[in-house]
């Protein structure tokens, strides 16, 4: 396809319509949606772990065998994407978003980002694969409690589930822990009923993200992507519009609605 010039107009023009005719639309989103929201990338050039190195891979077992060193941890000085996470608030494209579920077309969305960002832009049906920077989880039974909620003694460290005495981390699923399975089940869920996805801002490489574009297609549903640049889903996308989030998402949802309403 022509993705310059006018075959871009023409593949927003058909994205537009795949949205409106399709039965059940979901969405996922990854780091780029939230670049343009300030939040640096973990990867690539100018990436958090490309300047400061990647986490261990153990983070988890570390958190399972020393839960008091791993609170220690995060209590000292605040990192650079600490301050990122706090300053940042939702783009154009988050806003579009959230009204694409506002007036029914958007089901549910699959968010590969930490940052909270889809949540305070006000989305209703939202799985944070990764968890969310700003919840606490509890490791027993899976309870979330915001931090201001959970009272963090610092000389009776690790803070415990209120409920069930279970150890309580950060919501973030860290390198080495399993992502939360009453998640995961949604996402499945989710993938299984579409019948069109929208993808923006990743290029799914990771698992199992990367899963639920190839599911959503094995089961000869439409791709839309949103992106940049050509990512190795492009060629599995049916349409791929080029562009900024914040700019690409808007034109889409007012050109939903005019023609929704016309
Ligand atoms: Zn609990």
């Amino acid at each position: 396809m022509d993705k310059s010039g006018n075959g871009h107009v023409w593949a927003l023009d058909q994205a537009v319509d795949l949205l409106i005719s399709s039965r059940y639309v979901i969405a996922m989103t990854g780091a780029g949606v939230s670049v343009e929201s300030g939040i640096p990338p973990f990867r690539g050039p100018g990436g958090l772990w490309t300047k400061h190195g990647e986490p261990p891979m153990d983070v988890y077992q570390r958190f399972l065998a020393d839960p008091k060193g791993y609170w220690e941890e995060r209590l000292k000085a605040p990192n650079e994407i600490v301050q990122a996470l706090a300053q940042a608030q939702p783009n154009a494209g988050h806003s579009a978003m959230v009204e694409l579920e506002q007036i029914g077309i958007l089901r549910h969305l699959i968010t590969q980002n930490i940052d909270n960002l889809h949540r305070a832009a006000g989305h209703q049906k939202l799985a944070e694969i990764h968890g969310n920077a700003q919840l606490l989880r509890c490791i027993g039974c899976s309870q979330r409690f915001t931090k201001e909620a959970m009272v963090i003694v610092l000389d009776d460290l690790p803070p415990r589930c209120p409920t069930c005495h279970g150890f309580v981390k950060a919501d973030t699923v860290h390198f080495g822990e399993p992502i939360p399975p009453e998640v995961l089940e949604v996402c499945f869920r989710e993938t299984r009923q579409a019948d069109c996805m929208l993808v923006a801002g990743t290029s799914a490489l990771v698992y199992p993200a990367a899963s639920f574009p190839q599911m959503v297609k094995q089961h000869g549903g439409v791709l839309i992507e949103v992106n940049l640049y050509d990512t190795p889903l492009t060629p599995l996308a049916d349409y791929s519009l080029q562009g900024p989030f914040g700019e690409i998402l808007p034109t889409l949802v007012e050109q939903v609605r005019a023609k929704l309403t016309a």
